[in-house]
C-alpha cells in the first residue's frame, strides 16, 4: 500500500487510537499527530506512544496531512468538519469512523464541499465498552469488518488509500450504501445497546435495586456489558439514527408482545420453539463469523 507519511487523528480514543497503533505496528504510517478535546487524554496518548505529537484543527496540522481520520462522537462531526473544511490540503484524504453514516455523509456534503471527493465515509465494526486513549490497542481491527460508504463522486485513489489502511490494520473492507448501513446497524448494534442501557436502568430504578444487583450474576453481566459504553457516544448514535432505531424498537416490542402472549397462555411448546430457534440462529452466527 501507499505509505501514509502523515496521519492526523481527530479524537484519539478507542477507535482513533487503535487505528494509529495498528498502522504503526504494520509500519504503514510515518508520523501520527493527534487532535483532541481533552488535554489529559492527548497527554496520555503521547505517553502510550499512540500518537507522536499533539496538533490542533489548524493549517500546520492539517495542511500537509496524507490521511485525516475523524474519530469523534458523531454529534461532534459537524463542528470538526466545519473547522477542517477550509484547511484540508490538496493531497489529504479524509475519512471517519462514525457509527452512523447517513448523517455523517449529509454533513460532509455541506461542510467539506471543496474536498468532498477525497472524503471516504467509514465505520469499523469493532469496539469494546471502553473509551479514551488508554483503551486503544493495535489488534482491535484484526479479523473484523470495516464498512465504507463511498459517494458517487468519491475519488478512486482516496477510496483505495482508506481501504488499504484498514486492510493494514487486519480488517476486511466492505462497501454499503449509507442508508443500508444505518438500517443494518440499527438492528444488530444500536438496538442491543439501547436494550442493555434500558435493562440496567430498569433494575437501578427498582425500589429494592441494591438487593437485586446483589443477586445478579453471569447472565446479567453478559447481557449488560455494553451498558458500560460511553453515554455521549451512544446518545449521539441513537439520535443520529433514530428513524431506523425507532423501527427496530417497534419490531422488538412486537416480539416481546409475542413472548408475553405465550406466557399468558402458559404455552410451553411455543416458548421452547422460540428459544430453540433463537439458540440455533445464534450458534450458526457464531460458526459463520
Ligand atoms: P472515545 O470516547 O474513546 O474517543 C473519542 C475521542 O474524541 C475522545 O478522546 C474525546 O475527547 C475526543 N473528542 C470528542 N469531541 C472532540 C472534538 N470536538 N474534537 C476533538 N476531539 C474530540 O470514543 P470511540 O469509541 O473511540 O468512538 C469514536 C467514534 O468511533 C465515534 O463516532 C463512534 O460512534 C465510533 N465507533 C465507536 C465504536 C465503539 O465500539 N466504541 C465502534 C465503531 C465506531
Amino acid at each position: 500500500m501507499a505509505r501514509i507519511e502523515k496521519l492526523v487523528i481527530v479524537g484519539v480514543g478507542l477507535i482513533g487510537g487503535s487505528f494509529a497503533l495498528a498502522l504503526k505496528e504494520a509500519a504503514a504510517v510515518g508520523r501520527v499527530v493527534g487532535v483532541g478535546r481533552s488535554e489529559r487524554n492527548i497527554r496520555r496518548a503521547i505517553e502510550l506512544k499512540v500518537i507522536d505529537a499533539a496538533g490542533a484543527l489548524d493549517a500546520a496540522t492539517l495542511g500537509d496531512a496524507d490521511l485525516v481520520l475523524l474519530a469523534v462522537p458523531v454529534g461532534q462531526m459537524q463542528a470538526v468538519m466545519r473547522a477542517i473544511g477550509p484547511l484540508i490540503g490538496g493531497k489529504a484524504v479524509v475519512t471517519d469512523a462514525g457509527s452512523t453514516k447517513q448523517d455523517v455523509v449529509e454533513l460532509a456534503r455541506r461542510e467539506l464541499k471543496r474536498s468532498l471527493a477525497r472524503f471516504v465515509p467509514g465505520h469499523p465494526i469493532a469496539g469494546t465498552e471502553k473509551s479514551g486513549a488508554d483503551a486503544a490497542f493495535a489488534g482491535l481491527y484484526r479479523g473484523r469488518k470495516v464498512v465504507l460508504t463511498p459517494l458517487k463522486g468519491t475519488d478512486a485513489g482516496a477510496l483505495a488509500l482508506v481501504r488499504s489502511a484498514w486492510e493494514s490494520c487486519g480488517a476486511s473492507v466492505f462497501e454499503l450504501a449509507p442508508r443500508e448501513h444505518d438500517a443494518v446497524l440499527a438492528g444488530v448494534s444500536h438496538l442491543p445497546h439501547v436494550l442493555a442501557f434500558a435493562l440496567v436502568d430498569h433494575v437501578a430504578r427498582h425500589k429494592d435495586a441494591k438487593r437485586l444487583f446483589s443477586y445478579a450474576a453471569g447472565g446479567f453481566r453478559d447481557f449488560t456489558r455494553i451498558a458500560s459504553s460511553h453515554p455521549e457516544m451512544w446518545r449521539d448514535i441513537c439520535l443520529a439514527n433514530r428513524k431506523a432505531l425507532l423501527a427496530e424498537i417497534d419490531r422488538y416490542g412486537g416480539e416481546l408482545d409475542r413472548v408475553r402472549r405465550m406466557l399468558e397462555r402458559g404455552d410451553g411448546r411455543a416458548l421452547q420453539a422460540l428459544f430453540a430457534g433463537a439458540r440455533d440462529a445464534r450458534d450458526r452466527w457464531l460458526q459463520d463469523k
